[in-house]
């Protein structure tokens, strides 16, 4: 039996640690820079770094690692030893505070958006010592920030802790103008629910489009999907509630709260949610999360696959991003309380939030955004590309009854009757769940639900972090010099609630209806990321970040130029890959399959002229056909794919050539791909079909 308690946060620098193995004084010195964001001296950095290793040696590390969130997408880490020479060619084992604080990774090779010549290839990594340390793999990991010798941010973390910082400033601001002056600090909370596919790697394995783009590029349906709807939260099989198991155990250690795991929606789909905490942490914790997903399934036969959409026609993967601020005297700014309607600082904090949410849909919609998550937003099982809110009865209710001037009455929480008396009977929530919304309250927090499963979630959360901010930061230049403070409140809630109201929609997203009646609002609909990223260097945009103190303009201009060229580069690598099993197994399978069956013709027609050779003609006939369409098609793609460089002096204009031309004729190679995948004998098929991967576990 797993003791967990002993368990949890074993492999973790935390608190308790640092407790027992600081002194007091310094100790105290670095709760302060964690909890007030006091900058740290040298001497308590020696100190940290030396009890820091101490615990680490004894735990049997040898290395030490500055862990950092550069611009790829996934984290980054470069390994060094503890050793240190000493007198005679003996070696001690040595780890400085300057060794802590500052680490200099070659930056040359991180995509920087052109803001630094690769002859500048300076970077420095700093601690954040506000996450703590861990180990992993023999080795201490040192969470930390990354920017180049200039001083430009060069990761996801420094904008994620500085819009942390900024929401901070301007809500305890305002929370002192609302008389709560014991607040020192408020904190932006995290809980992000991670869905994932687990698939046997021995059918990964012959996937390269598996392997080289995380999705089938190919393949034709199975007879058996998610129809019957029997797996969202049915029974764990035996291997994959294994792997669970192995999975729980290794973040527990790493001191990640993982709490609930189920079944998805779609065959071989899971997810797994931890317990909420702050947007740094949850951030940190949640790439951990995906990593050691991917190293457990290793160790258990399976591979882990965390693209936002592994196979066409069933249902993608996402990431719900649970979202809440609450202040360091332990109130949560998002609860409404029993009496929402008299709740003028919680009706503060929501029309804030509203019209953040209205006046920069754009920049939610965009932060989503990726080659991976193009296929979701906007099909049928995702919320839509278009950016709205969803409030709930109770709250819904609340809004029109300020816009409106009336009374307002709660639906109250009733009493669910059972019916049984064997069952408790239990309190209901006062609203129901709306899951086609893409920014949905739930009771004391926001779900951001347009997530894909494999995006850094800092970069959603510095992004509603800064808007945030930015309009309570309003609220407050607005309030600071009111004669009457409570009528300046109630007439900031209700003239922002009135102008903002268009962002609220409580009804289903999944709806054609809705698509037409959000054009009518004047609400974004960009269905693809290079539609959705071009926005993100309007000027309203740059400003908001500027004006923040978030990231500078050249620093803004540096992350649209990455993001349009990393979704170029990726549907590149998705056509080539294409182009690849086409010509190398696909055509030549079907070939072999129609000559096995001229053969067999043949062979019949000698043994008797009367034999029928029916199906044999029947299936040369129409495999031949598509072949040639297969052909022609894939030559097309080859000089679309080829065109590209046409365009290659502006990312925009690459990036939609690939979107509007390459990825047009990829799903028209797939279509007849998949179809002769039904025609041809599995035995001459080059790839496992659908059928074998997602009901292989
Ligand atoms: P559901 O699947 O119904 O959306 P879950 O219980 O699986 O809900 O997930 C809810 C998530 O929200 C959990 O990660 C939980 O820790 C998180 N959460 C709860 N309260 C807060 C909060 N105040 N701030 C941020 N996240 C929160
Ligand atoms: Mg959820």
């Amino acid at each position: 039996m797993t003791n967990v308690t002993e368990l949890f946060g074993s492999m973790v620098f935390n608190d308790r640690k640092m407790q027992e193995r600081l002194p007091r004084t310094t100790y105290k010195a670095l709760k302060k820079t964690i909890k007030n964001g006091e900058p740290l001296d040298i001497s308590v950095a020696n100190a940290v770094a030396n009890a820091m290793k101490e615990w680490a040696v004894e735990m049997g590390c040898t290395h030490y690692t500055h862990w950092f969130q550069p611009m790829t997408g996934i984290t980054a880490e470069k390994h060094d030893s503890f050793i240190y020479p000493a007198e005679d060619g003996q070696i001690i084992m040595e780890f400085s505070g300057k060794e802590l604080i500052k680490g200099e990774p070659d930056a040359s090779s991180f995509p920087s958006g052109g803001i630094r010549a690769t002859f500048e290839a300076r970077g420095y990594t700093t601690w954040d010592p506000t996450s703590p340390a861990f180990i992993r793999d023999k080795t201490l990991y040192i969470p930390t920030a990354f920017c180049s010798y200039t001083g430009e941010v060069l990761d996801k973390k420094t904008p994620l802790l500085r819009s942390m910082e900024r929401l901070s400033n301007v809500a305890t601001e305002l929370l002192h103008l609302l008389g709560k002056n014991d607040v020192t600090r408020v904190t932006t909370t995290v809980g992000p629910e991670q869905e994932y596919f687990l698939i046997d790697k021995k059918m990964y394995d012959q996937r390269p489009d598996l392997i080289f783009t995380g999705r089938t590029l190919f393949g034709a349906p199975a007879p058996k999907g998610q129809e019957l709807e029997d797996h969202y939260f049915g029974s764990i099989k035996t291997r994959v509630a294994a792997f669970m198991n192995e999975l729980d155990e290794e973040l527990w250690k790493l001191g990640v709260m993982a709490k609930t795991k189920h079944n998805e929606v779609a065959p071989s789909q899971h997810e797994l949610a931890p317990i909420f905490a702050t947007s740094n942490i949850a951030t940190d914790h949640n790439e951990l999360t995906m990593e050691v997903m991917k190293k457990t399934a290793e160790k258990h036969g399976l591979v882990c696959l965390l693209h936002e959409k592994p196979f066409a026609g069933v249902n993608g993967s996402g990431k719900h991003n649970n979202w809440s601020i609450s202040t360091n005297t332990g109130e949560n700014l998002l609860d409404p309380g029993k009496n929402p309607e008299n709740n003028i600082q919680f009706q503060l904090f929501l029309a804030a939030i509203v019209k953040a949410v209205h006046e920069y849909q754009d920049l939610l919609r965009l932060t989503v955004a990726s080659a991976g998550n193009d296929h979701r937003l906007g099909a049928n099982e995702a919320p839509p590309a278009i950016i709205s809110m969803y409030l709930g009865d109770d709250l819904g209710a609340l809004v029109d009854s300020i816009i409106n001037g009336t009374d307002y009455r709660s639906n109250g929480k009733s009493e669910m009757l059972t019916g049984v008396d064997v069952l408790p009977d239990f309190k209901k929530d006062s609203s129901d769940r709306n899951r086609t919304s893409p920014f949905a309250f739930t009771g004391n927090k926001f779900e951001f639900r347009a997530l894909g499963s494999s995006l850094n979630i800092a970069c959603p959360n510095y992004m509603l972090n800064t808007m945030v901010a930015d309009e309570l930061a309003q609220f407050y230049d607005e309030l600071k010099n009111a004669d009457d403070l409570e009528a300046a409140e109630k007439a900031i809630i209700k003239r922002t609630l009135t102008e903002h109201k268009n962002i609220i929609f409580n009804g289903d997203n999944y709806s054609d209806e809705w698509v037409k009646e959000a054009e009518r609002r004047g609400l974004c609909n960009y269905r693809s990321l290079p539609e959705a990223m071009a926005h993100y260097v309007d000027k309203k945009n740059v400003d908001l970040f500027v004006r923040n103190g978030i990231v500078t303009e050249a620093e803004i201009h540096a992350r649209y130029e990455i993001e349009l060229e990393t979704y170029s580069k990726q549907l590149r690598i998705e056509a080539l890959t294409m182009i690849d099993m086409a010509e190398k197994n696909i055509t030549p399978a079907v070939i072999s399959f129609v000559s096995k069956l001229s053969d067999a013709a043949i062979a019949k027609k000698q043994l008797s002229a009367s034999y029928s050779v029916y199906a044999e003609t029947k299936l040369i006939e129409e495999l031949s056909e598509d072949l040639e369409s297969f052909v022609k098609k894939t030559a097309e793609l080859k000089e679309a794919a080829n065109n590209a460089s046409l365009y290659k002096d502006d990312q925009l204009k690459l990036a939609l050539y690939y979107r509007n031309t390459v990825f047009a004729l990829m799903g028209e190679l797939r279509a007849l791909g998949d179809a002769m995948e039904t025609k041809t004998s599995a035995a001459y098929w080059p790839y496992p079909s659908y059928a074998e991967i997602l009901f292989g576990v």
